[in-house]
């Protein structure tokens, strides 16, 4: 872990700089020598004041080396002390008044040694005690002043010059987040009893670990006899897990990660009542499905929680979904989309006309995915229209019309459409596509003089028109009318840090048809792990695509099963998941497994 080092001359906040207070308390001292009625003589004595109170030159000296110190430290505590939640009032008038004084006094007391030394006291006090407390709230690998981070100081200092100090390996303790259960309003919850402060706080360790991992759920099951912890992260359910020595690594080699113990039936029941407790949900009635809300506070932030508790005599299971901050993605290369691919659905946006499917399995993204390339259509040179459901509206896009249906008022999705045709749109999008009517409706106006791009939950391309087919679209109006067909899904990338190679098999190498001096190792995940993945072997996700379109892939969608319309789509130069998949496995990006795991799923 990196440690901080003093010395670097920035603005405190809150307007005092360092910088300018030195400057302003030379300024004030050369000012009152220059004003002053007689100019003292320089001192010939090295140690004593002159007559008039003149000093020696090496004085003069010694009192300016003490400004950058005292400047250096105060710019480092300025820095320093927020992320230890120290007083940002305090801290910085305790380090620049009594020096400030002090420098003042040392320029006019009879003994200049004795204002030498008044002037160190007034720099090394604060100092210290700032040291100490900082020192007090921080931990072992952070601590500044030890023998081990002097020791690190002096050998990041001598390694310029050649020198090179063996040091001991750092300790760098494993951090979870602190997690604090409270309200949906965000009021921290208080226990009645130990009972149920314990019973907080399994659930906190629970979702600290979580929240860890990027979780998007968290799912505690347990009947009479046993309970089991299992957590959701880039799609995959696992058990959590820890540093296998109590959190503290010396050296890489010596990170491993283990599974964390099942929690006793009781432990996971307490937990499991003290998220209801701060849902405030009723457990008197013992409803067999009982679900609330109520947030994580971890580190200072809200994170809002949804939680859904299933009992019956012999089991129960509560699942917790969390809402973490997720970077929400812009581009379409962001989503993973090659470059290729990229420009050639671009090319699709600026149709007049056409249908554009986008397609994916359930949470593999779709809802993103159909953001993105509604955003990248030229929609701000073109007007577009978006058909919702009033009961389930997705998140605006900006400079698109919404015009929703809704069931139980009786206004169906055509009439919707109707109700979009009236300012009479350039483009139409709408998601899920599940209404028939309103299926056939769109497509015929996609084959004559509209652009429409819709969402269509398929596992791929080829899928996707089956799953048309099967709304009632004719063959002859889908034929005509598709100009494109982006599927995809999401694939888990191995983690950069602790990665595992292996010598290619040559077996495989045949298997997958690449030649292995092409390809001589390739990567899994580690079963270890490491705090980077948090022992996970994955650290991220990222989307894999194909698109099918084209002159092949439109006819044969006219008589084509599901054979014949992949032959046509990939003559028509579509990459299929499984090839773009493999080339994230011969990039190192990803695992076979995890490969295979992807494809899978259809
Ligand atoms: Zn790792």
């Amino acid at each position: 872990m990196h440690v901080n080092r003093a010395a670097k001359l920035t603005a405190v906040p809150g307007g005092l700089s360092p910088q300018a207070l030195a400057l302003a308390c030379c300024g004030m001292l050369v000012a009152s020598q220059v004003f002053a009625a007689d100019w003292p003589a320089e001192s010939k004595n090295w140690f004593e004041r002159g007559p008039g109170g003149g000093l020696s030159i090496l004085l003069v000296v010694l009192w300016w080396l003490w400004i950058p110190l005292w400047a250096g430290c105060s710019s480092w505590v300025a820095k320093d002390m927020g992320r230890w939640n120290l007083s940002a009032t305090v801290w910085p008038m305790a380090m620049t008044f009594p020096f400030f004084l002090a420098a003042v006094i040392a320029w006019w007391i009879p003994s200049a040694i004795a204002g030498l030394a008044i002037m160190g006291v007034a720099w090394a006090v604060p100092t210290f005690t700032y040291v100490f407390v900082r020192n007090g709230r921080a931990p072992n690998h952070e601590k500044v002043l030890t023998p081990g981070h002097i020791l690190d100081c002096a050998a990041d200092a001598l390694r310029p010059m050649g020198i090179k100090i063996k040091r001991p390996p750092k300790e760098v303790k494993d951090s979870l987040p602190e997690v604090q259960l409270a309200d949906a309003d965000g009021t921290p919850m208080m226990a009645n009893s130990e009972d149920e402060a314990q019973a907080a706080q399994d659930a906190a360790g629970l979702l600290s670990i979580a929240i860890a991992a990027r979780s998007m759920k968290l799912m505690v099951e347990r009947n009479a006899a046993t309970a089991t912890v299992r957590q959701l992260v880039d799609g995959v359910w696992s058990t959590p897990r820890k540093p296998a020595a109590q959190g503290v690594f010396a050296s890489k080699k010596d990170e491993e990660w283990e599974n964390v113990p099942a929690p006793t039936p009781k432990a996971a029941a307490g937990a499991v009542a003290a998220l209801e407790r701060v849902c405030r949900i009723d457990v008197q009635g013992k409803k067999s499905r009982r679900q609330g809300k109520c947030v994580a506070l971890s580190d200072g932030k809200k994170i809002p929680l949804s939680l859904e508790v299933a009992s019956s005599d012999a089991l129960e299971r509560a699942v917790v979904s969390l809402q973490l901050p997720i970077k929400p993605l812009t581009t379409i290369t962001e989503l993973g989309v090659s470059e290729k691919v990229a420009e050639k659905l671009q090319t699709l946006l600026s149709y007049d006309r056409g249908l554009i499917v986008l397609a994916a399995a359930a949470s593999n993204g779709l809802p993103t995915t159909f953001d993105v390339v509604v955003n990248a259509a030229d929609r701000m040179v073109r007007d577009f229209a978006s058909l919702e459901d009033a009961h389930d509206p997705p998140i605006e896009i900006q400079n698109v019309k919404r015009c929703t249906w809704d069931a139980a008022g009786g206004i169906s999705p055509l009439d919707a459409l109707t109700q979009a045709m009236r300012s009479y749109p350039q483009g139409i999008v709408t998601r899920d596509l599940s209404d028939p009517e309103l299926a056939k409706r769109l497509v015929e106006m996609a084959a004559s003089d509209q652009l429409v791009i819709v969402s269509v939950p398929a596992t791929d391309a080829i899928d996707a028109v089956a799953q048309l087919l099967k709304l009632g679209v004719s063959r002859e109006a889908l034929s005509h009318a598709v100009v494109g067909v982006l599927a995809g899904r999401l694939l888990r990338r191995l983690c950069p840090r602790c990665r595992e190679a292996f010598a290619t098999p040559p077996d495989l190498a045949a298997k997958l048809r690449v030649p292995v001096e092409r390809v001589p190792q390739l990567w899994r995940a580690s079963p270890i792990g490491c705090r980077l993945c948090r022992g996970l072997g994955y650290a991220s996700r990222t989307g894999i695509f194909e698109l099918a379109g084209g002159e092949n892939f439109s006819k044969a969608i006219l008589k084509g099963d599901r054979k014949l319309l992949s032959q046509a789509a990939v003559k028509d130069g579509m990459r299929p998941l499984g090839v773009a998949a493999l080339d994230m496995v011969l990039a190192g990006e990803t695992s076979l497994e995890e490969r295979q795991r992807v494809l899978q799923k259809s």
